[in-house]
């Protein structure tokens, strides 16, 4: 997948994708001749051959991010947003992330962290996130084709982020990886995977429990006078656990 270059938008809100600037591109309104969108800049108004008006922006990570190919499940953007949230990753941190899966996780992470390593066990998963990544244009993501349950290489860590099946067995790893008063964040669906995770943790005489978190988000439609929770809505992704390095 090429990157996206270029974003058009209508003012019904319909969006194109542009890829290639300097190619005709082609769309139900007509086609923009080649050259004009290598021009434009962003909020700058393009004209169809027929005439119909599209408003050109650069495309953001969300933009991107919103496109990318997906194989397992990925995480829900509300549990990647306390994962940041209560971690307070940022431009300095290190980060270790497994598995991979689509990358979703790594992907926003490596959009505000300064590095993140992501371990993902099985070759086809790590062959869409090396694609997402690509697509992205991820600089400071590396990709580890392995299991993050054989150790982690890495050290000095801020942040180890499991959504796996069997996080507590990536808790000795972890711990080792993790600077003194870094995070292991563990993402699971159900509760037996918490109460192993929890076990494990604090098995471990470096780690203490932090909290464990639930997030509910409810969107809600807002259409004339009806205003209300949507009917379909998500009812349960995974949760969260935190646990904190205190000592080695
Ligand atoms: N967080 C990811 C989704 C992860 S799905 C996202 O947001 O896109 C869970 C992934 O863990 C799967 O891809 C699975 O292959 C991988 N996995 C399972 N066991 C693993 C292990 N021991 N080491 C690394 N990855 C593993």
């Amino acid at each position: 997948m090429e990157p996206i270059k270029k974003i058009l938008i209508a003012d019904d809100g319909k969006k194109f994708y542009v890829r290639n600037v300097s190619e005709d591109f082609h769309t139900q309104f007509g086609f923009i001749g080649k050259g004009i969108l290598a021009k434009a800049a962003s909020g700058d108004a393009v004209k169809t051959n027929t005439g119909k008006v599209l408003f050109a922006f650069e495309p953001s990570f969300i933009d991107s991010y919103n496109r990318i190919k997906r194989a397992p499940q990925i995480i829900p953007r509300k549990d990647v947003a306390a994962i940041i949230a209560e971690t307070g990753i940022g431009k300095d941190s290190v980060v270790v992330d497994a598995g991979t899966g689509s990358g979703a996780l790594a992907l926003f992470l490596g959009n505000i962290a300064k590095k993140v390593v992501t371990y993902e066990l099985r070759d086809d998963f790590a062959k869409v996130a090396a694609e997402n990544i690509r697509f992205l244009q991820m600089k400071n993501i590396l990709l580890k084709n392995k299991s993050v349950y054989e150790g982690i290489d890495e050290k000095n860590v801020d942040v180890v982020t499991l959504d796996l099946p069997e996080p507590w067995r990536a808790v000795d790893a972890a711990a080792k990886a993790l600077k003194a008063g870094g995070f292991i964040v563990s993402y699971s669906p159900t509760t037996p995977q918490v109460s192993d995770f929890v076990a494990a943790a604090l098995k471990n005489k470096g780690l203490v429990l932090v909290k464990t978190i639930e997030v509910i988000e409810r969107e809600w439609e807002f259409n004339e006078r009806v205003v209300r929770p949507l009917s379909q809505q998500i009812g349960h992704s995974g949760f969260l656990t935190f646990v904190r390095k205190i000592h080695k």
